[in-house]
């Protein structure tokens, strides 16, 4: 994914459009020219670009449409790393919309894990929502282990993840990072033993 930035509002003048610009795969194939920077010759067929016109403050709108793109990747690459269904024991779902690439640290508590694969999980949104609310958590070998604290008032979830407690979620290729599962068992205040 790319993000092209242009202070010229017109970008190219009268009748440009997305497939006439450098940076567009379109115009690669096409046959164009690409007479200016490096980075244009990476660009490939498929890629993403997001193009920003006109006069861009150089602040907080970049950052969070840079925080946007980054989340947006990491979820991508997190549900693919699990296959595309959701990791939770014996869980059934594997429909994209309902599936979530869920942070096991916080984006903004893990700054050296942020857009890390091992600091995600590929969840349903029944099993994300339990997950970031602490209902469970994983201990170091990838088992589920049950907050009995924070389940107690859950009805749902005392027959729905109770049982479940001390199972394997399905692996990855890529395995979650210990240290981002130290902080989801400090966030949510409940360190498994093992
Ligand atoms: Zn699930």
């Amino acid at each position: 994914m790319w993000l092209e930035m242009s202070r010229d509002p017109t970008h190219g003048g009268a009748g440009w459009e997305f497939g006439t610009c450098v940076w567009s795969p379109s115009r690669k194939q096409q046959g164009g020219r690409w007479p200016f920077w490096e980075l244009l010759l990476k660009v490939r067929l498929g890629d993403t670009i997001f193009h920003l016109r006109g006069v861009v403050a150089i602040g907080e709108e970049v950052r969070s449409v840079r925080m946007r793109i980054g989340q947006e990747r990491f979820s991508a690459e997190v549900r693919k790393n699990y296959g595309w269904r959701c990791c939770f024991p014996d869980c059934e779902v594997i429909d994209p919309v309902l599936l979530v690439g869920s942070h096991i640290g916080r984006w903004s508590d893990a700054l050296e894990l942020r857009g890390d694969v091992s600091n995600g999980l590929c969840l349903c949104l029944m099993h994300d929502k339990a997950f970031e609310n602490g209902l469970y958590t994983l201990d170091r070998s990838m088992k589920v282990r049950i907050n009995p604290v924070r389940i107690s008032s859950v009805r749902w979830a005392n027959k729905n993840l109770q049982p479940f407690d001390g199972r394997s979620i399905r692996s990855g290729s890529i395995v979650p990072d210990p240290k981002a599962l130290g902080l989801h068992w400090e966030r949510i205040g409940f360190a498994p033993k093992g």
